[in-house]
């Protein structure tokens, strides 16, 4: 969500800074901003809309050199949390024209800062929470303290979840920045300091790179970095060599980072099982670590796609180990008060490691006594440190806005839990564990045949691509599929879709179906086809245009449909365990051809962003 970077030391600073933004473009944004210092001076330039925007009016005023690119600069991409879009509201914000600030996450207490300081005199030009910052860090100054002091005061009223930076003209040398939730990267260079809201942004300056824990914040300056912990002590922080391809993401010859995730699938999907054995064929998960040195039930916290992969993860726990599982939206789970009875673990899945919701969760376990394991995608995140365990899915960079890769990977890292618990307590007999060693080897061909579908998804897209509404249907493990499906529609086509589970229909929902209405079943035979495929009747019944993609013995039973996708053959037994992984990738084909048709911004639609960093 949003993304903050800033360079000090280094000529060009704010080109290197819009650099910087455009490697965070992929967590979606709204507006834009850079503030650099010349000879005492707040250079501050915003934009609407895309970073296009930003940098054309950056290149003419460069042109007509009435902009210096000097040494020290910040920037942001915003992500709209308090104040609409526009140019006023867009970060960096200012104080005087003397501080600026640029700042990702929310001020909770900013009502009651903003009050004050207007009845002090300052005057705000925007309806932002974080507008309070900097005229905060010009009213320390005005005390007579130096900039670490006046960021040191910033930070003892501002209550939230937060990273910001700020530079002030009369510290031209000097960034100060600071973390509180929101992750921050701080790299290292040669006579010259860097910060970005990941490693990614500022990878293509150096590759050290310190990550500020929570609490910490910092005072940079061209050849010295001062880190701070919460408690004020000066502390030293682990560098970190960054990996020297991390900057280079690109679309690898497709249109969209989505398509270029989803046909990445069959490669990524080995890496993911390969990194979870061990040489000599065991599964590389640590029982005792994740919290079972005994039977007991599980946890599991995450939020939007990676809550259905739970879902799926549960239905899998349970079968193959017989263990209970219990799933929680990470934004509830807090503020619940669950009970925490009969379990010693919870289980949290986030793609970034960022998500701030599970970010909570995790902390929140962690209070009540619970071991924490991350499931995460980003190595060095704030959930994988925080972690008591960490598993990694391993599928690489993903920049798309709408997981896809990460989704599928998260499934085969449930699903080999599933597996050692089900071995170590005695579920399932040494037989079966090699023959799902098997089936997770066929995988990868299986899902490029998967990805074959393309050209039937197309059609079927140009079908529903005017439609308003569209519902998804499943039962077992194809029921949290609906539900990932329908979110996936939803977030880049902007239609209203929904997912339901197949037998609940009759308890409501089908009150919503009307002439036309497409209701799509994701359906495989798993022994309890024939029910599902009933209820598929009572919505054709209704008129509905019922459209089924499944394995060739359901489509036979469900002639009435109006359009059938045919599954390519695969095992029984295979398919049906390993249904949720195959099934994405219809899923993912449909809401990227119906998000084409309809020409929406795929990889960044409106209003979402990649790493959701507020609560
Ligand atoms: N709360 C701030 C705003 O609405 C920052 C949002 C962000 O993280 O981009 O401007």
């Amino acid at each position: 969500m949003c993304g903050v970077v800033a360079v000090i030391g280094k000529a060009e600073a704010s080109s290197l800074v819009i650099e910087g933004l455009k490697k965070l473009e992929y967590r979606g944004y709204d507006s834009a901003g850079i503030a650099s210092l010349d000879k005492k001076k707040l250079q501050v330039l915003k934009s609407e809309g895309k970073l296009t925007n930003l940098v054309n009016q950056f290149d003419l005023l460069i042109s007509k050199k009435s902009y210096n690119d000097t040494e020290i600069a910040i920037g942001h991409t915003r992500w709209a949390t308090h104040g609409n879009v526009s140019i006023e509201n867009a970060h960096p914000l200012t104080s005087d024209n003397k501080v600026a600030v640029v700042h990702n996450g929310i001020i909770e207490n900013y009502a009651s800062l903003k009050k004050t300081l207007i009845s002090e005199g300052y005057v705000f030009s925007s309806v932002t929470d974080t507008e309070v910052i900097p005229h905060l860090f010009t009213k320390y100054i005005k005390q007579g303290n130096d900039f670490l002091e006046s960021g040191k005061l910033v930070l003892k009223v501002i209550k939230g979840a937060f990273a910001f930076i700020a530079i002030s003209v009369d510290f031209p040398d000097q960034l100060f920045v600071s973390r509180n939730s929101s992750p921050i990267a701080i790299g290292i260079g040669d006579k010259c300091n860097f910060i970005g809201s990941d490693a990614q942004s500022i990878a293509h300056l150096t590759k050290r790179i310190i990550y500020l824990e929570d609490g910490d914040y910092a005072l940079v300056k061209n050849e010295t970095l001062d880190i701070f912990d919460a408690q004020s002590n000066i502390v030293d922080r682990q560098i970190i060599h960054v990996n020297s391809d991390i900057g280079l993401i690109n679309k690898g010859g497709y249109k969209h980072f989505m398509k270029k995730e989803m046909f990445e699938q069959p490669s990524i999907i080995p890496q993911t099982i390969g990194s979870l054995f061990n040489e000599d064929q065991s599964i590389n998960i640590n029982l005792d670590k994740l919290g079972f040195t005994n039977k007991s039930s599980l946890t599991i916290c995450a939020a939007g796609t990676s809550f259905y992969a739970a879902l799926i993860g549960k239905y899998w726990i349970e079968q193959i180990a017989d263990i209970p599982v219990l799933v929680d939206l990470a934004s509830e789970y807090r503020y619940r008060k669950p009970s925490v009875f009969g379990q010693t673990s919870i289980l949290v899945i986030s793609q970034s490691g960022e998500s701030l919701d599970t970010l909570m969760a995790l902390r929140y376990g962690k209070e009540l006594g619970l071991t924490t394991t991350a499931i995460v995608n980003v190595t060095g995140s704030t959930i994988d440190r925080e972690a008591d365990y960490s598993l990694h899915t391993k599928a690489g960079p993903e920049i798309a806005v709408a997981s896809t890769k990460s989704f599928t990977s998260q499934l085969i890292v449930l699903f080999l839990i599933a597996v050692s618990l089900g071995k170590k307590f005695n579920n399932i007999d040494a037989n079966k564990v090699n023959k799902i060693k098997q089936y997770l080897n066929m995988l990868p061909l299986a899902l490029a045949n998967m990805l074959k579908l393309e050209d039937q998804i197309i059609a079927l897209s140009q079908q529903i691509k005017n439609s308003k509404s569209v519902i998804f249907l499943g039962r077992g493990y194809m029921y949290p599929l609906a539900l990932e499906a329908a979110l996936k529609l939803k977030e880049i086509s902007y239609i209203h879709a929904e997912g339901f589970a197949a037998g609940e229909m009759k308890h409501g929902p089908i009150a919503l179906i009307e002439d036309g209405l497409p209701v799509i079943m994701f359906i495989i035979s798993d022994g309890y086809e024939d029910k599902s495929i009933s209820n598929l009747q009572e919505a054709h019944s209704r008129g509905a245009k019922v459209i089924v993609i499944g394995d060739e013995a359901c489509l036979k039973k469900a002639s009435f449909a109006e359009i059938k996708i045919k599954i390519p053959d695969i095992d029984d037994e295979f398919k049906s365990l390993l249904s949720p992984i195959l099934m994405a990738i219809p899923a993912q084909l449909l809401a990227y051809h119906v998000s084409r048709e309809r020409g929406t911004d795929i990889d960044q639609p409106r209003n979402l962003a990649k790493s959701v960093t507020v609560e």
